[in-house]
């Protein structure tokens, strides 16, 4: 296809990072490489850069930062006032990142997310994509149970209308365009995958084959990835609400029988006392009600937060290098 953008774009590869002393140097290295030849092959600008985002690690990953900020001229780092979690230290990386760059492209700073398919999205840009997804072509390295957990999570949110990318997460390519329209989303509740989709513009997919973490550990135990699978799901459809409705009318219809039943007996003469049953629908009922309630609860809790208007996120600080590049900007 033939090139429609002429101008070398300014690129920003923004790295959210939470402890990630042991693999951040190696990122960057192998980043500033591939944004070397990139420069070369005259698909990026010149002055394009790399943009780390702290998220309040708690080991050296800070100190690493400013070091390499200090060696080398094109990073640019910011520091988030705590751990304020993945989906946020991306939308602070992005927050910050357009205010100087033309295109964006988000990564895991632990090189699982593999970096050498960044020039085949760069060129789906060039070509007309406002919005390139990463696609993992398999999950061959997952465990069977995160490989079937991961499937059923994607027919799920697909069936509850979700719109969602199948194996994309995070790892993505947005024109400034787009960026801006995502920034222009109000949310607090933040499901960057499910929100990216709905800005709508070109987009396409590059696949790649998702790499296993070498180094330090992931910051997605069971219990996170469960709650913010929820999370995501009940951020963008309110079917389980309808879904809840029908089934207490089925629950409820049983009982209709159970009336009619009653009835019969009573005419037939013979009336059991009915003990057993009674307890089993209280426990029953009883459940049902309170899974409603709390499905309903969700809801609520959502719109609470997002009542409360508070900050996505805090930057408690920003190098001298992306303050002064802003200030030139503006
Ligand atoms: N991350 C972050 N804040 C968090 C958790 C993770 O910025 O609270 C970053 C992390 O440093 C990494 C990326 O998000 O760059 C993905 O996290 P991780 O590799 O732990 O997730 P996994 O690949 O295991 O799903
Ligand atoms: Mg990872």
């Amino acid at each position: 296809m033939e090139n429609v953008r002429n101008k070398a774009a300014k690129l920003a590869f923004i790295l959210p990072a939470y402890n990630e002393e042991e693999m951040l140097a190696q990122t960057v290295t192998i980043l500033t490489n591939i944004k070397k030849q990139l420069i070369q092959a005259k698909k990026i600008a010149t002055d394009s850069f790399i943009l780390i985002v702290d998220d309040g690690s708690t080991d050296h990953t800070a100190d690493l930062m400013a070091q390499m900020e200090q060696e080398t001229s094109d990073i640019l780092t910011v520091q988030l006032s705590r751990n304020f979690g993945h989906q946020k230290a991306l939308l602070a990386g992005l927050t910050e990142a357009i205010r100087l760059a033309d295109i964006t492209v988000t990564l895991d700073a632990d090189l699982q997310d593999n970096p050498t398919i960044i020039e085949s999205m760069v060129d789906q840009y060039l070509t007309g994509s406002d919005i390139v997804y990463a696609v993992r072509s398999s999950r061959e390295q997952d465990s069977w149970f995160k490989k079937n957990s991961a499937l059923a999570f994607y027919r799920t949110a697909a069936w509850l209308g979700v719109e969602l990318v199948f194996n994309h997460a995070d790892f993505r390519l947005m024109s400034k365009r787009a960026v801006k329209a995502l920034l222009a989303m109000p949310e607090r509740n933040l499901f960057l995958r499910a929100m990216v989709p709905l800005v709508g513009y070109p987009s396409s997919k590059v696949y790649y084959e998702r790499k296993k973490r070498e180094a330090g550990s992931s910051k997605y135990p069971l219990k996170k990835m469960l709650a913010f699978a929820i999370d995501g799901i009940t951020s963008f459809s309110v079917k389980p609400i309808k879904l809840l409705f029908n089934l207490g009318l089925a629950v409820s219809s049983i009982a209709f029988f159970e009336i009619a039943y009653t009835i019969l007996e009573k005419i037939i003469g013979h009336p059991t006392a009915g003990w057993s049953s009674l307890m089993i629908f209280i426990w029953l009922l009883g459940g049902l009600n309170l899974m409603a309630i709390s499905v309903i609860g969700t809801y609520v809790g959502k719109v609470f937060t997002e009542v409360k208007a508070r900050p996505t996120f805090v930057i408690q600080e920003k190098s001298q290098r992306l303050t002064q590049a802003e200030e030139r900007k503006a």
